[in-house]
């Protein structure tokens, strides 16, 4: 019987060209328009905060997402720092956020004076679990006149911000529910999912805001970049003042009527996510083919299975996994060291950020999903030109 760790090299080599000499978990794919829109840039002096890439960069995207409005920023973890800023998120505040997710939501919340309380995962969709959810606010969540409060610690539960993680939208009509029940803000971080739809709609329109970024390894990059998704007007009105140093539009003075951000993003990256999103359908359709055929070659494989969307959702597959069936500390370290000395980049998913020193005294609920999903989870190559 040959060993797991050689059998899922296998099934890499049936589905990943064999010409590269090293395959990375995710590059940029820069083929389209991109220098033209660049030198357009470069030649009529438009690189900064200002031009038509910004507004035509944000247009397409709320046209594709469905999303009344979008505002482009620096960075994703800028565009999540906004929204719960724009959600109220006070000092001293608790934000329900995933153990399992990149350390930016946690920093995001961190950067409001705020504090992390974390949660476990649902193995179905890799994000949130709104059982577990519903089951711990039951047992520390007290409802009041001016909010939801923490029983335990005596803070303010401002907002719960689920995470689609790897592109796979989180269940998030059931979390919605809850939400409203408790009076708390729904944020979603939907960094990782530009392309992904829940029950038909696009990620982040579920929420009052959400979070996108196009970082060098996201689907679509601007080199970096995020935006604000949101429905609300008058939100949508102050994310763009706050992001511009909440500068009073004037011919001549400079006048702010708080403290702002200089969160807008460049018309030179711009550009790029112009260029980008002319090629993201080409891109969805590369990667759910390259899904598939992981799918097929490691449903041969016994003990690990692909990582497929769950059935009431429409994943960009942005960050393929697999997932093995059992614990095995020796054996899950034994097939990163072979996929990765043979060619093929693999790595285990983030450490959990209730584990990270400046999160470690945080709240949380008991993270068992998450403790075992992160011993068994192994993320695989998944750039859009294989
Ligand atoms: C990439 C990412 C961010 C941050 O985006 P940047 O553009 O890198 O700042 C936030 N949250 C998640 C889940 C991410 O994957």
């Amino acid at each position: 019987m040959e060993s797991l760790s050689r059998q899922i090299l296998k099934a890499l080599q049936s589905v990943l060209p064999k010409d590269t000499s090293f395959i990375t978990l995710h590059e940029p794919c820069m083929k389209g328009n991109e220098w033209d829109y660049v030198k357009e840039c470069l030649d009529t002096g438009w690189i900064s905060s200002a031009g038509k890439f910004v507004d035509q960069f944000e247009s397409m995207l709320s046209q594709y997402t469905g999303a009344k409005f979008a505002i482009a920023v620096v960075n994703g973890t800028a565009a999540l720092h906004m929204c719960l800023l724009l959600a109220d998120v006070q000092s001293g505040d608790e934000v329900i956020i995933p153990a399992l997710t990149f350390v930016a939501t946690a920093n995001a919340v961190s950067y409001c004076g705020a504090i992390p309380n974390f949660s476990d995962s649902d193995e179905r969709t890799l994000g949130i679990c709104p059982h577990k959810l519903r089951n711990y606010l039951k047992e520390i969540a007290i409802k009041k006149q001016n909010g939801c409060f923490n029983k335990q610690s005596g803070r303010r539960i401002r907002a719960i911000v689920p995470v689609h993680i790897f592109g796979h939208p989180v269940d998030i009509d059931p979390i919605k529910e809850i939400c409203d029940e408790y009076a708390i803000v729904l944020i979603e971080d939907a960094a990782e999912s530009l392309g992904s739809f829940y029950k038909g709609r696009h990620t982040g329109n579920t929420g009052l805001v959400s979070a996108i970024s196009f970082n060098g390894n996201k689907t679509i990059s601007t080199g970096g970049g995020g935006a604000i998704l949101t429905n609300d007007e008058h939100l949508a009105k102050r994310a763009k003042h706050l992001t511009t140093t909440a500068k009073l539009p004037h011919k001549w003075e400079y006048n702010h009527d708080q403290i702002g951000y200089n969160y807008r993003l460049p018309n030179l990256n711009a550009a790029l996510g112009v260029a980008q999103l002319e090629q993201l359908p080409g891109f969805l359709e590369s990667k759910r083919n390259l899904a598939n055929r992981f799918e097929n070659a490691f449903n041969q494989v016994d003990g690990v299975r692909f990582f497929k969307e769950p059935d009431f959702a429409r994943s960009n597959y942005w960050l393929n996994c697999i997932l093995l069936k059992q614990q095995d500390k020796e054996q899950f370290n034994a097939i990163l060291e072979l996929c990765n000395n043979n060619g093929f980049m693999t790595r285990p998913a983030w450490t959990l950020l209730n584990e990270l020193p400046m999160y470690k005294s945080c709240s949380q609920m008991h993270l068992t999903n998450a403790k075992s999903i992160v011993k068994r989870l192994i993320n695989i190559p998944s750039s859009a030109y294989l």
